[in-house]
């Protein structure tokens, strides 16, 4: 019982200064110093997505990231050919979201990466 509360207290501590989503394996690279299994770690993230608490997507290979929720909440750009990632500090479906819920009655769902092309990787 301790252990679970250990574990719960953790992810959310590593997602929430993560500056990018996490894989369960990246949080496990972090976690397995400290007695803390990959299945406790992927029953802590499904838990928490069910409650809310964590946005869970697929990346481009199909593997699932987390994120926590927050208020202000954040997207990522990630280029699909070197994986580089960036954090904008606005929100890029804002502007056109309220445009097509306007003229299409149609809510977009936003996803938490934005995946694309950088400019490293465009030249
Ligand atoms: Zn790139
Ligand atoms: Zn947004």
């Amino acid at each position: 019982m301790l252990k679970k509360t250990k574990t719960r207290k953790r992810v959310e501590e590593i997602l929430l200064s993560a500056d990018t989503p996490l894989t369960a394996n990246d949080i496990y690279t972090i976690l397995h110093q400290e007695q803390i299994t990959l299945s406790s770690i992927y029953r802590t993230l499904d838990t928490y997505t069910k409650e809310g608490i964590i946005a869970k997507e697929n990346n481009i290979d199909g593997i699932a990231i987390y994120t926590l929720k927050q208020d202000d909440h954040h997207h990522f750009l990630e280029c699909k050919n070197c994986h580089k990632k960036i954090k904008l500090d606005y929100c890029p479906y804002h502007q056109a979201n309220s445009k097509i819920k306007k003229n299409n009655a149609f809510e977009v769902d936003e996803t938490n990466v934005v995946y694309g092309t950088c400019k490293d990787c465009k030249k």
